[in-house]
C-alpha cells in the first residue's frame, strides 16, 4: 500500500492544515501536545537555488577555518530574520551574514529572534542535514579498481544518473485525480525509459516493491531516520539495480533502479503511465507517528531538484543487459556529523 496516498480525505484535510499550520509555523508545532511530544508537523521549503549554492559554499569554505558556518545555521539565520521568506534573498545577503559571524557575532544575535532561530535550525536540518558533510568517494575504475578519498562537501547526488536528458517543473501540490483527487506531493523527472535511477543520499532500503500508485517503486530511509526518500514509477520487467532488497545498505550515487512508467494499476508491472518520468519523492520524519498515517511531510523539492543537479553520478554498463552502475559513490561516516 503507498504510504503517501494513504487515507485521502485526512490526507487532504491535513495538507490544508498543515498549510495554514505553516503561515506561522514557528512555535506552532503543537501547542497543545502533552511534554515531550512536541514536534514540528509541516515545514515550507521553498529555499531557492541561488542560495542553497551560496550557503554550500560558505560551508565548505569556512569549514577548516576558526568558525565553520555551516549552511544550515546560515539559512536558519537568514529566515528567522525574514519571517522564512527567500522571496528577496541575493546570496550576497547569505554573504554579509557569513561576514558578520567570522567577526565574532553569534547566530542568535544574528538571527534575532531564538525562537525563529530554532525552528528553522530544526526544519532546514530535517531537510538537508545529511546532505553535507564528510564522506569516503569510492571511485571505480574501467578494470575494476577502487580508489577511495576522504572528503567534505556535498555528499548528496542528483536522482538521475549523469548524461540522461531530462525535464521537470515545479509540480509539487498539482491535482493528481488517479484513484482519488489529490495533491502532488513530490517531483517529477520526465526522461527517457530506461535511465539509471541514483540514491541521493546514503542510507537503508525500506521498501521495495509494487504499489497501485507508485508502480514499482523503492524507499530509502536516510541514517539519521528524519528522511524518506521515494523513488516511483521505474521500469517494467527490469525496475531494480541487480540485487537490491530490502534492508539493504544504499551508497550516496549507487544506482538503485531505472526510470520507467509504471503504476496506476492494481495489477503488478502494469505501465499505467502515460509519460516515463521517475516520481521523486521526500518526507520529513520527526516522530514515528509521521511515517504513515495523515499527518505526514513532505517536501516541495524543486529548487533542491535543480541544486542537486550539479552532482549527477557516472554509470557504465553492468554485468546484466540493459543495467549500469556508478562508478562513483559516497560512504557516510558511520556516526551522523
Ligand atoms: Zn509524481
Amino acid at each position: 500500500m503507498l504510504r503517501a496516498q494513504r487515507r485521502p480525505a485526512l490526507r487532504l484535510l491535513c495538507l490544508c492544515c498543515c498549510l495554514l499550520l505553516a503561515s506561522c509555523a514557528p512555535g506552532s508545532t503543537s501547542p497543545d501536545a502533552p511534554a515531550g511530544q512536541d514536534y514540528i508537523r509541516w515545514i515550507d521549503f521553498d529555499i531557492p537555488e541561488p542560495a542553497l549554492t551560496r550557503a554550500l559554499q560558505l560551508d565548505v569554505e569556512s569549514v577548516n577555518g576558526d568558525c565553520h558556518v555551516g549552511w544550515v545555521e546560515l539559512l536558519a539565520i537568514y529566515a528567522a530574520r525574514h519571517g522564512g521568506s527567500f522571496r528577496d534573498c541575493r546570496p550576497d545577503d547569505l554573504q554579509k551574514l557569513y561576514d558578520a559571524r567570522l567577526s565574532g557575532k553569534t547566530a542568535a544575535e544574528l538571527a534575532s529572534n531564538t525562537r525563529l532561530y530554532d525552528y528553522y535550525t530544526e526544519a532546514y536540518g530535517a531537510v538537508l542535514g545529511g546532505m553535507v558533510g564528510y564522506y569516503t568517494e569510492i571511485r571505480t575504475g574501467e578494470d575494476g579498481s577502487l580508489t577511495t578519498a576522504a572528503r567534505y562537501g556535498l555528499r548528496a547526488f542528483s536522482p538521475l544518473a549523469a548524461g540522461y536528458h531530462y525535464t521537470d517543473y515545479d509540480d509539487f501540490g498539482a491535482v493528481r485525480s488517479y484513484g482519488y483527487r489529490r495533491n502532488h506531493l513530490g517531483h517529477d523527472l520526465l526522461g527517457s525509459v530506461g535511465t539509471p535511477v541514483v540514491a541521493v543520499e546514503s542510507g537503508y532500503v525500506e521498501h521495495l516493491g509494487w504499489n497501485q500508485y507508485g508502480g514499482w517503486r523503492v524507499g530509502i530511509r536516510s541514517l539519521d531516520g528524519k528522511r524518506y526518500y521515494y523513488y516511483a514509477h521505474l521500469r517494467k520487467n527490469t525496475p531494480y539495480a541487480d540485487g537490491l532488497e530490502e534492508g539493504q545498505y544504499v551508497c550516496a550515487g549507487e544506482v538503485i533502479g531505472y526510470l520507467g512508467m509504471t503504476g496506476y494499476s492494481i495489477r503488478e508491472n502494469v505501465n499505467g503511465i502515460n509519460t516515463p518520468h521517475l516520481h521523486f519523492g521526500l518526507q520529513i520524519i520527526f516522530d514515528a507517528s509521521q511515517i504513515d498515517g495523515w499527518n505526514q511531510i513532505w517536501i516541495d523539492l524543486y529548487d533542491l531538484t535543480r541544486f542537486l543537479a550539479r552532482n549527477r553520478a557516472p554509470t557504465r554498463p553492468g554485468a546484466s543487459p540493459g543495467k549500469r552502475v556508478s562508478t562513483v559513490c559516497y560512504l557516510y561516516p558511520e556516526q551522523p556529523d
